[in-house]
């Protein structure tokens, strides 16, 4: 069978949304039609507030469907006592709250009426070296404190658990996390939105951003917006559209999907409902679809490549990487392959900046454990949410890395309420949780 080159979940046909077609009038602006962007209209039409979305491409076509679908709450892709250790107890249980509560907001969604295969279950960080045994007493710790529930589980019982390989030295279960379809979680959303007052439209993109007539004028190329807000949730893109452009660099991921397993050995595998992700040598991050595939992503880079297409090589380094961890999957093919961008924050430091983005323009850099180590501290910072710029009418978000679908649709949310100028005390705190300067 020869494999699909696109996301796996944009393989379905979700329904579409017309293009701009002539000038129009709106209380909020908002670019991009992924999680952030939807959310941000659903949530402004909660309040009753108007909006009009603008997506260049079609609804979910971003970073959104090229995820993992995976909802686990917390920041970037690192544990709980890093967090810590990085911006403190307060600030790491504010953002790990203000997460679960969005997972739960999500949930409460999919129960009224969005399908998208939304299933609760557990999240193992597996361990392959002995050697990072600790890690896991610590991260459990951590946990603790933060009132989060985990386990920690050794070999003989995460191998009792998942078909890992026999090296598997053992794990940590975060219990409370969850899945889904992540274009279909978006597209239900964005119907509910166009129900309520929110103008969404598909093929068109914002090119200029201009303040005209004491408000905002969106121009594209077919059509433009008159706005009293904007909110900016292009994401990886937002620099091209003049902001962010020294607090983000860009993230190439690949991943792929499996052909779909028996059920029999779907229950041997262990994955139904689980996802899995090791920190041991590269970060690859698995789970299962409700159709019975396994999909992983991994071989991460830092690149501005556009990112559609898949890398080859890293497709296939993540392919064995799936077979290493679960050997009885020798026989079982590869049927999507795909590669998605996203924002990845780094602190301001200008020549640091410059020089990032001047090489990843032309290479593709392999985001190596030991090279986000050594240059994780300096250059990954939180996500960006706010104002920017110096006016105070334009709001951003962008930069969540591996947490983006939780954080993405609290991110819109909270933009929204920026936009009213009603910001609830859960997203002040969120906000002074990202940034302490942002009160
Ligand atoms: C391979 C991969 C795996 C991931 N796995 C997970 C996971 O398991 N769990 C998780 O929580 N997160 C995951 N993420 C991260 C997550 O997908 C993102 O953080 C999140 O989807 C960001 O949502 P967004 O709406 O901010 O951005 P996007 O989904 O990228 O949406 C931005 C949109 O803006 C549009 N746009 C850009 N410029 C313009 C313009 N000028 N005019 C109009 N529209 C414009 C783009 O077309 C795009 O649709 C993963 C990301 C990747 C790439």
């Amino acid at each position: 069978m020869a494999i699909k080159k696109r996301p796996f979940w944009l393989s379905r046909d979700y329904g579409r949304f017309d293009a701009l077609n002539g000038d129009v009038e709106t209380e909020v602006a908002i670019i991009g039609g992924g999680i952030t962007g939807v959310s941000a209209a659903y949530h402004l039409g909660e309040e009753g507030v108007d909006s009009v979305l603008l997506e260049k491409d079609s609804i979910a076509s971003g970073a959104t469907g090229h995820s993992m679908g995976g909802l686990v709450p917390g920041i970037e892709q690192e544990d709980i006592w890093q967090s810590i250790e990085k911006y403190g107890e307060g600030r790491t249980r504010t953002i790990w709250e203000a997460s679960n509560g969005a997972i739960d907001e999500m949930a409460a969604l999919c129960a009224n009426g969005i399908e998208c295969d939304f299933v609760r279950g557990p999240a193992f960080d597996l361990v392959e070296d002995k050697r990072e045994l600790g890690f896991l007493g610590r991260e459990h710790e951590a946990a603790r404190r933060c009132g989060i529930e985990t386990n920690i589980m050794d070999a003989a019982q995460i191998r009792d658990r998942l078909a890992v390989c026999d090296s598997m030295a053992g794990a940590l279960e975060y219990t409370k996390c969850a899945q889904m379809n992540p274009a279909a979680f978006v597209h239900g959303l964005a119907g509910k939105a166009k129900k309520q007052k929110g103008g969404i439209f598909e093929h068109t993109g914002a090119r200029r951003i201009a303040h005209a007539q004491g408000g905002l004028k969106i121009s594209t190329d077919r059509g433009s917006v008159r706005a009293k807000k904007l909110i900016i949730a292009a994401e990886s893109y937002t620099p091209d559209l003049g902001f962010l452009k020294n607090r983000m660099t860009t993230l190439r991921i690949n991943a792929l999907a499996t052909e779909r397993l028996d059920s029999s050995s779907m229950d041997k595998l262990g994955m139904r409902g689980a996802q899995a992700w090791n920190m041991g040598r590269d970060y690859n991050f698995v789970r299962s679809t409700a159709d019975s595939r396994v999909i992983i992503d991994g071989g991460d880079s830092l690149s501005v490549a556009s990112g559609d297409m898949p890398q080859e090589h890293r497709i296939e380094e993540i392919h064995s990487r799936l077979l290493d961890l679960f050997p009885m999957m020798e026989e079982i093919g590869v049927e999507f392959e795909w590669s998605g961008r996203m924002a990845a924050p780094i602190k301001h430091v200008p020549v640091l900046n410059g020089l990032v983005n001047a090489i990843t323009s032309v290479v593709d850099i392999r985001l190596t454990l030991p090279l986000v180590e050594r240059i994780g501290v300096r250059m990954i910072s939180m996500p960006f949410l706010g104002r920017v710029g110096k006016t105070a009418d334009i709001f951003c978000s962008a930069g969540y890395i591996g947490h983006g679908l939780p954080l993405g649709f609290l991110g819109g949310k909270v933009l929204g309420e920026l936009c009213t100028g009603s910001v609830s005390e859960d997203s002040a705190k969120l906000l002074r949780a990202y940034e302490p300067r942002q009160s």
